[in-house]
């Protein structure tokens, strides 16, 4: 435990003395938080105005993905939110796949269903806790005392994309006036095509990726740092993206203020102190855990295996013997529409 705090005092000590602190958007006061730039109706992406563009949908500085109901971007276009949300939104998706739905993370219609490829298990939310339905030949689901095992298959997506999906968040977040340093960035994040850029972005594209066991362990919370001094070595801009059993860190793209780490060559990317370790949090249900992510890949990536487990105090296990779950589940309280086929 001394280690692991002396380990933690460095990393905070890292981003006291090198960043401020942009910002903290904190999920959960129950009112919309708009960003809002200085100019009403001039899109922060493409610097196109009303008329030209039109801002009738509701975009999402954050992707509604992870939960969020309240950070609203007001400078951006419906032409851009479309982009966005073609391109790269749907990839994310893709990639936190199972998670979100065990990470019980609010979508638009709930807590999303999951239902996997194989069509051999579903896990649905219910009033009554979690119900999995299982074909008697399924191998997806490792069954223990106390915890399961979900083996799921996430499905096709790009790792750029996930990634450029992140930074598209970093910058909705942005302070406006810090946005003339990004051109080449949203230049980017505009591309057609993932497979064929202007820009090499490869240096960049990493993630850190935690994971913290247990119950919905945090809110949904966004952070920005910036660099206090060009002269310092090390990333401009840094994003972390926390909720549910996960959070995501980033180095933002930026070509304008990086130029001294193009020359210093490797760049330490240090894991920024998550709110779960600077709150001391004890989780009774086991350590976080932290990876680093290779995102560079432009291709697509089929069937990438991804596992999950779920410790939980009580469960019970219904063969039908003879009966049919409607009758399992009205015995037992438990509405539920869904049914595995
Ligand atoms: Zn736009």
């Amino acid at each position: 435990m001394e280690k692991d705090l002396t380990e933690l005092a460095r990393r905070m000590k890292y981003f006291m003395d090198n960043y401020d602190c942009a910002y903290t958007y904190v999920h959960n006061v129950g009112e919309t938080q708009a960003i809002v730039d200085y100019q009403d109706k001039v899109c922060r992406f493409c610097g196109k105005r009303y008329p030209e563009v039109k801002f009738r949908k509701k975009a999402h500085a954050i992707s509604e993905l992870v939960g969020n109901k309240e950070f609203v971007l007001r400078n951006e276009c419906d032409e851009c939110n479309i982009f966005f949300g073609h391109k790269l939104e749907d990839d994310f998706g893709k990639y936190l796949g199972l998670g979100r739905t065990l990470s019980q993370i609010f979508g638009k219609e709930g807590i999303p269903s999951y239902k996997d490829r194989s069509g051999s298990w579903r896990i649905d939310w219910t009033n009554k806790g979690w119900v999995i339905q299982m074909k008697p030949d399924c191998t997806g689901v490792e069954q223990h005392e106390d915890y399961m095992i979900f083996h799921a298959v996430r499905d096709t997506y790009s790792p750029i994309a996930v990634y450029k999906a992140l930074v598209k968040m970093a910058l909705s977040l942005l302070p406006y006036e810090k946005m003339p340093f990004f051109l080449d960035t949203v230049a980017w994040l505009k591309e057609e095509s993932h497979l064929v850029s202007k820009y090499n972005m490869d240096n960049y594209a990493y993630m850190i990726e935690r994971f913290i066991p247990g119950p919905r362990p945090l809110e949904l919370r966004a952070s920005g740092f910036i660099r206090k001094f060009d002269s310092y070595a090390v990333p401009y801009y840094q994003f972390l993206l926390e909720f549910g059993n996960y959070s995501y860190q980033i180095m933002v793209p930026c070509k304008t203020k990086d130029g001294l780490l193009e020359k210093v060559g490797q760049v330490d990317f240090v894991q920024i102190p998550g709110t779960d370790e600077t709150a001391f949090m004890q989780s009774i249900f086991g350590e976080s855990s932290s990876k680093l992510v290779d995102m560079r890949k432009k291709e697509k990536v089929k069937n990438e295996c991804f596992d999950f487990c779920l410790s939980f105090e009580k469960s019970e296990e219904h063969n039908e013997e003879g009966r049919k779950i409607d009758e399992v589940l009205k015995e037992e309280g438990i509405e539920l529409e869904k049914r595995l086929k």
